[in-house]
């Protein structure tokens, strides 16, 4: 039998009420790769750090904590123009890790004026050993609230069209000429979007024992 005395009971009690409204918290873990060009990372560890924690800012309501691990790699090019230029980083992606690639530009694939900020990528190329492998990319050009965007999508959640949180379709969605308009964007995830991807980070953290034992895919 557990004795508390009547003052700790006291304590305890609105712990526990606390505890039982708030969501349980979840750690999802990223690889996060920055990419050398020119001999040194495109960005640095402080730049890393602070698109993580914009990211947290955005799901710590929802009970999400991004943990991290940075490791630094020789891409095969600095610019990422064409669809194959993408696919060829599926070799520096670790299989069965939520990971992310900084690279210094990739040029939007429809508007070659345009160079994204981020993007979610699957690997759609000739290799079937890389097949139905995903990964983010986020570029030197993107600001805090792209990483949790593009984490989204890798977690399975799609633009917004009603628009008015952090999946809001970006400006170059056709969207906002035909309509109906969607809200404007604000970093925050409503009550569904986080239940959607609060599941998948569950499935991906249920998954991790047998994800850590493969090793990166090393190409001859
Ligand atoms: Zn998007």
């Amino acid at each position: 039998m557990i004795r508390l005395s009547s003052l700790a009971l006291l304590t305890l009690l609105p712990l526990v009420h606390l505890e039982a409204q708030a969501a349980s918290p979840l750690t999802l873990e990223l690889v996060i790769r920055v990419s050398t060009c020119r001999g040194k990372p495109v960005r640095d560890a402080a730049w890393v750090k602070a698109h993580v924690d914009g990211a947290n800012k955005v799901f710590a309501p929802h009970g999400i904590h991004l943990s991290y691990t940075r490791e630094i790699f020789k891409p095969p090019r600095c610019n990422l123009i064409t669809r194959q230029h993408r696919h060829e980083l599926a070799t520096h992606v670790k299989p069965g890790a939520v990971t992310v690639l900084i690279m210094e530009r990739i040029q939007d694939l429809d508007t070659p004026s345009y160079n994204l900020m981020g993007v979610h990528w699957r690997y759609r190329g000739q290799v079937p050993g890389l097949m139905g492998r995903r990964w983010v990319f986020m570029t030197s050009r993107a600001r805090p609230p792209v990483l949790a965007h593009e984490l989204c999508h890798y977690l399975g959640l799609r633009h917004d069209p009603a628009g008015g949180n952090l999946m809001t379709p970006g400006p170059s969605d056709p969207i906002w000429k035909r309509g109906p308009r969607p809200k404007p964007y604000k970093s925050v995830l409503n009550a569904s979007q986080a239940r959607k991807i609060r599941a998948r980070i569950r499935r991906i953290i249920a998954a991790r024992p047998a994800a850590t034992t493969e090793k990166l895919t090393n190409p001859k």
